[in-house]
């Protein structure tokens, strides 16, 4: 029997999941997996109001984007994040298929938007499993995929799979630095993930070495400089109370 999940994922998870129809609205999506096409929920980006804006989450009044964030087809189960979806490679069309086939008997009932904490993680796992087979950039697709998978596991209150994501994300976010080719503008933001992810973890010499990449680094923002701040104090505070 295929498992689509990692070991500990425990799965009776719940989930605040509120479709306030003043931020959410129909779309057609063709699907380019299958070539069939479907109507489903998505999120109006340009409503939500942001609380709390950080790089690794930003917190929005009233909706959690997070749940409503990857796009499901009913037939072939094809999975990506919304604004990604039309994105992939169309010469892996055939190995994207080949891939979800194993696990197509298992998956719930599909809906126009995910009905419970389950289908939300679900279509997390659908989409991390394409993304390997789909982009050309998938170290950062699933770097992504995996940042806002920490995310719904600190909501769904399972601290050891926060953690447990959060490593992933910073893997995926090294590899792609091994990997890609990625533009000096994009430094400070994927250093200071990287940073952020690594505290989360309790890796302090990798986040040490991206926060002060990112306090140094010419085209970071002010805000990054903030922030990277802030974690090394965090880091500090962390080592005097173990000491
Ligand atoms: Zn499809």
């Amino acid at each position: 029997m295929a498992n689509l999940y990692p070991g500990g994922h425990k799965g009776d998870y719940t989930l605040n999941l509120r479709e306030d129809p003043a931020y959410m609205s129909t779309g057609s999506f063709p699907c380019p997996v299958c070539g069939g096409s479907f109507r489903a929920l998505k999120l109006r980006d340009v409503k939500l109001i942001p609380l709390r804006t950080g790089e690794l989450r930003t917190q929005f009044k009233d909706v959690e984007p997070l749940y409503y964030e990857i796009t499901t087809c009913p037939n072939c189960r094809y999975s990506a994040q919304t604004a990604m979806f039309d994105k992939l490679l169309t010469s892996r069309r055939k190995m994207i298929l080949e891939k979800l086939t194993p696990y197509l008997p298992e998956l719930m009932p599909w809906s126009e938007s995910p009905a419970s904490a389950g289908a939300v993680f679900e279509r997390y796992y659908l989409a991390l499993l394409c993304a390997g087979a789909g982009f050309a950039d998938r170290e950062l697709v699933e770097a992504g995929l995996w940042c806002k998978l920490s995310g719904v596991y600190a909501d769904a209150g399972d601290a050891g799979m926060e953690a447990y994501a959060a490593g992933e994300a910073q893997k995926a976010y090294l590899t792609a630095f091994q990997n890609l080719r990625i533009q000096p503008v994009k430094f400070p933001s994927l250093n200071l993930r990287i940073g952020l992810l690594s505290v989360k973890i309790g890796d302090v010499k990798t986040a040490r070495d991206f926060l002060y990449k990112v306090k140094l680094d010419p085209n970071s923002t002010r805000v990054q400089k903030d922030g990277a701040d802030d974690a090394i104090n965090e880091l500090k505070e962390t080592v005097t109370d173990h000491a």
